[in-house]
Formats: C-alpha cells, structure tokens, sequence
C-alpha cells in the first residue's frame, strides 16, 4: 500500500502522463490511503451482501420445507379418509374381490389388519398419521414382494438377485465380506416341458426351488435367475467360519448337497420324471466392477458342468487358454443377449433373370456391445456347440416374420426365405411353433422357403422326415442351402427333393479364376435345369459373373452386386413403382 502509485503513468508515452509523474509526495500519499480505504469498504459491502443473499436463500428454503409439509399432510389426510372409506365399504370382509382390484383391496385389508386397532375417529392426528404411516409401510413391503417375487416358487425374482448382489459386492468391495456365485439350471428342462406338458413343468421348478431353500443357510442369497436357472450368493465368511476345510471345498460340498437328491426319478403329477441339475460356480473377484461379469462366469461354469458328464458340478477356471476363455466369454454374451432378445434381422433380395426381387432371405446380426457385429457364423455355432440354438432360432424365426411384415405389405407375392439351423429340422414342435408365428403375423405358408443344409438333413430320422412332409403340405418351399460344399450334394437332391437349390457363393465368388469352381456351377446349375429346380447362385457381386450366369442359365441371383442384406425400411426406400418392377430398380444400383 505504502509504494507510490505510479501506474502506467511511468510508462506512458504522452509528455502530460510524465507530468503527473513528477507531483509532489503528500498528495499522492493521501490519494493511495483513499484508494485503500474505499476498497477495504467495498470489500466488507460486498461480505455484507452476501450474508444477506444467504439469509435469504434460507428462509426460501424453509418456506418451501413447510408448503412441502403442509401439502405432505394434507395429502395423507386426504389418503386417511380415502382409506377409511374404502375399508368401511369392504365392511372390513376377508371376502376380498377378484382381479387385479382385488389384489389392491386385499393388500389394504392385509394392511388394515395389521394396524389394528382399526382407527379411530377421535384418536389425535398424530396417531392417526403414525398408523397410517405404518399401514402404508406394509402396504410397500406387500407391493414390493409383489414385484420382487417370482410368482411361481416364491424365489426373489431377477432383478431382485441382481440388486441384492450388487448390495452385496459393494460390501464385498469395502472388504466386509467375500462372496461366490452357485448357478443352478435345471437339465433337459425343455425336454421336461415337451414330453409331459407344463404342468409338470412348472411342478419341476417348484420342486426345484423348494429343494434349494431347504439346503441354502440364511445368510446366503438364492434366486430365480431365468425360466430354469437359479442363483445362490454363498457369502464365504460363514464357510470359513465353520474351520478347517478350504473355502473351495466348503463350496463343493454345499453344491452336492443340492445336486445329491436329484439322481433318482422324482414324482411330479402323478409321473415319474427323471429331473436333475448342474451347477457352476465361481467366486467373485473385488475388483468385478458389477456382478454381471461373475454372473457370466459361473453361467459359463455351470455348461462346463453340463458338458463334461463326469459330474454335475465345475469351477469357473479362468486359466484354460486364452482362446478358450475368450469363446467362453462370448458365450456368456450370447447367453444374456438371448435373455434380452437382441439381436436383429436384415434382408437381402433374391432377384429373378429380369432383376425383378422375388424373395428376400432374413440373416441375423447381433451387435455386440464392446465387440461390434459378431458375425452370424460365430454366434450360431457358439449357439449350437453350448445348446443354446433352440431360444436362438425361435427368436430369429419370430424375429423374421415380425420384420417381413412391411415388406410383405408392400409387396404381396414376396416370399421370406428363413435359415433353419440342423436341431431345428428335427424339433419336434417346429411346425406348430411356425404355424402360431404365421399366423399371429398373418402370413401364409406359402410365402416361406425353408433353407436347410446338407448336414441337417443327413442325420435324417424321423422327425426331419415328419417336419419336412408337413411343412411342405402346407406350401413350404424347400431350398438346399450351400450346395456343392458337402460330400453329399447330388444324392440328396435325389433324396430330399427340394424346390430350390442354392449355389454356395464360395464357388460363385472364385467363378472368374477358378476353373473347378466355373465347372461346379456349370454342373450344377445345368443339372437343376434339367430337373426344373430353381437355381440360385449367391454371392453375385459383378457384372461380369453376373453375365455369365446369365449366359449359364442360372434362373434366381443374390449378391452384392444387387443389394446388401439390409433393414427393411432401407430395402423399402429402395422399392420402385409396382411391387416386381421395382427389382428391376435395385438391379445395378448395388447398396455396397
Ligand atoms: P448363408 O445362408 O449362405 O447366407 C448368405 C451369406 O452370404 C450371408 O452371410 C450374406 O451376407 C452373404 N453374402 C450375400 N451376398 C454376398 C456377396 O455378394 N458376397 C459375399 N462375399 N457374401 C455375400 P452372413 O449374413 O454373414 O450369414 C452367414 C451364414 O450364417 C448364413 O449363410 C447362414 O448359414 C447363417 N445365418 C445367417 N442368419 C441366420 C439365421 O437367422 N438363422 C440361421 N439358422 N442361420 C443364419
Ligand atoms: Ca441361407
Ligand atoms: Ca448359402
């Protein structure tokens, strides 16, 4: 404060500035201590009003607290006298409605009942309030259950498992507790359901779940998981505390006591069902940031155990080579992406000699959240190799029809051509399951091809027979996919008599440089021809192999070259005019 303010005026440049440099020392003295003390005022003014802005701010607040109560009570009176009413109308009877008011009435009751002494007119407010309270607090336990309950066996349902584990892991992390994931899943649950009807079914998960609640010890957690999976959080600090055995064969012994009784037959309405479970589990790790990675673990354990038949219990490893761990892993993926329905459908045409779009065939895509697009062959033989086709092709089929519909409005002699995958060919429930799907899409059967491949009609028994008679006397088109890679092509044409066949694109793909390729599908397209099959050739992706399969006499094309498979509202953009002519317009415009 005591240095002269000298300023800008020591630097400026204009001889007047240097002038006022030079006045005497007193003034400029006062000047500064002026300077200081009108600075030193602003300062505390300003504290001041902030002082006073905060003052303000509370008492806003408090205001706000007090409407807020005031509309709280208010609220709960007016609950209070709603209630009452309601009461006195069901005459406090056990005798509650039916249906879903019903449910709410007999939730009330529940309350009512609990809260006894039924209130008083004349009790204070306050007690009044503080009944209430506690009848609303049963009235959300009940509601609560309501939704977290599994209705079935009674069990916390999903999502309760999963917050109930998420609580738990957070402790876990905080180093409280240690915990291990056992995930139960019913074997040839389907098969159970399939053979004897859901009745048993059902009698097969309660019996289930109600074994399990048996065996699994207060403080540990179990769950319904899915249709018929179950979880169990194991807390491992009770498993230490009981002494010497490793924690590991602590979780062993508790997996065979919930898989020991399950070895005989079990009576189910009246029946005797073989009904038995595997296991998997795994020990969750602190550093899981969510329970969904452990989750995925001893789901993957847990088919570990359905693979090996030595025994209906394994450990998640994680030390199997890392390729394995990894097509481990996207099972897991796979197996929640199913659970979720995620996977999507696109369309790619089938154009006739005039590039008139005759048919499109539905192939699948699933986006993988960290991975991007899977493709379709990875995930359908993971599908396959861990069992999971069934849900996989069920949806996709449903899927199909469901994303066809636009389509098949816009173009009335359209066809769908699905991908049935080999297990599917032989399910005993194929025709049924499609007949509900075309229909609950309002679809006729003779809209559709069936692309089937060599192998799934070469393990020939009689339900593929059976499938493929009633299929095809419903109008079904069937069409041999991937001809010319098996070892069996030209006698299956012989035995399966299929309307279409399809040219792998492999050998179209390789037509221009290959000349064993060229001869196949000269071959074949020539020898289709003559038995008056349609005669698809895929992975058309040029003009050039386009005009030589033209020169061929190959009857049907789809590639590249004339669309991608896409969604069906971009196929639509690209339809032109009337419904066949439009091809016509996608021909050459290659949606690569
Ligand atoms: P696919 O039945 O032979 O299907 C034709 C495949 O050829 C598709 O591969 C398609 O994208 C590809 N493609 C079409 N035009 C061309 C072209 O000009 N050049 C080349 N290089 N490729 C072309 P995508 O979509 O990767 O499907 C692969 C396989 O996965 C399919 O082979 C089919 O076997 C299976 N798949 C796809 N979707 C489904 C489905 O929903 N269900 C079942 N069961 N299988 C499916
Ligand atoms: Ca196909
Ligand atoms: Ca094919």
């Amino acid at each position: 404060i005591t240095v002269p303010l000298l300023g800008p005026a020591i630097y400026g440049e204009n001889a007047s500035m240097l002038a006022l440099a030079q006045e005497p020392y007193l003034p400029r003295v006062a000047r500064g201590v002026f300077r200081d003390l009108l600075l030193i005022l602003a300062f505390l003014a300003s504290l001041l009003l902030v002082r006073a802005l905060m003052l303000m701010e509370r008492r806003r607040q408090l205001l706000i607290r007090r409407r807020i109560e005031r509309g709280g009570e208010r609220r709960i009176r007016q609950a209070s006298r709603d209630l009452d009413k309601l009461l006195e109308r069901m005459g406090q009877s056990s005798v509650a409605p039916e249906g879903e008011e019903g449910v709410m009435a007999r939730l009330i009751a529940a309350g009512a009942a609990a809260a006894a002494p039924p209130l008083l007119a004349a009790a204070p407010l306050e007690q009044k309030l503080e009944r209430l309270a506690s009848r609303f607090q049963h009235f959300l336990e009940r509601a609560r259950s309501l939704a977290l309950l599994d209705p079935l066996t009674q069990l916390p349902n999903r999502r309760y498992f999963i917050e109930e584990m998420q609580r738990r892991l957070e402790q876990c992390q905080r180093g409280d507790e240690r915990l291990a994931i056992l995930f139960v899943d019913v074997d040839k649950f389907k098969n159970i359901n399939d053979s004897y009807g859901h009745a048993v079914g059902d009698a097969a998960l309660v019996l289930v779940a109600h074994h399990l609640r048996r065996q699994t010890p207060e403080h540990d957690f179990l769950g319904r998981y899915g249709g018929d999976e179950f979880a169990i959080l194991v807390n491992l600090n009770r498993l230490a505390g009981r002494g010497e055995r490793d924690p590991q064969a602590e979780l062993m012994a508790f997996a065979r006591s919930l898989t020991a009784p399950f070895n005989t037959a079990v009576e189910l309405e009246g029946m005797a069902v073989e009904l038995s479970i595997s296991v998997g589990i795994t020990v969750i790790d602190p550093t899981d940031a969510d329970g969904q990675a452990a989750m995925r673990r001893s789901d993957i354990a847990m088919y570990r155990a359905k693979q090996t038949n030595s025994s209906p219990i394994a450990f998640f490893e994680g030390g199997v080579n890392d390729s394995h761990l990894d097509s481990y892993r996207l099972f897991g993926d796979l197996r929640q992406a199913i659970r979720e329905q995620a996977f999507a459908v696109v369309f790619q045409p089938i154009v006739n000699r005039a590039g008139e779009i005759e048919a499109v065939e539905a192939l699948a895509r699933w986006h993988h959240p960290e991975r991007g697009a899977v493709p379709p062959d990875v995930f359908l033989d993971l599908a396959e190799r861990y069992r999971q086709m069934d849900p996989l092709s069920n949806q996709l089929i449903t899927l199909s029809l469901q994303r066809f519909r636009p389509l098949a409005e816009r173009c009335s002699e359209l066809r769908l051509s699905l991908n049935l995958p080999p297990s599917k060919l032989a399910d005993p429930q194929l025709v049924q399951q499609l007949d509900r799907d075309l229909a609950a899409h309002g679809l006729r059967a003779e809209r559709i091809t069936i692309e089937v491949t060599e192998r799934s009609v070469l393990q020939t028994n009689a339900r593929v027979t059976d499938n493929l008679a009633a299929l095809r006397q419903r109008g079904v088109r069937i069409s041999l996919d991937d001809f010319g890679t098996g070892h069996s092509s030209l006698s299956l044409l012989n035995t399966l008599q299929p309307d279409e066949v399809k040219i792998d694109r492999s050998f179209v793909l390789a037509m221009e440089h290959d000349c064993y390729s060229r001869q196949i599908v000269t071959l074949v397209s020539d020898m289709a021809q003559r038995m008056g099959l349609r005669v698809v050739a895929e992975g058309v992706e040029d003009q050039e192999v386009l005009d030589h399969l033209l020169a061929l006499g190959v009857s049907h094309f789809q590639g590249f070259h004339f669309a991608r498979p896409q969604p069906p509202e971009q196929l639509l953009q690209q339809w032109r005019g009337g419904a066949l002519a439009a091809g016509a317009a996608v021909i050459g415009e290659d949606g690569g």
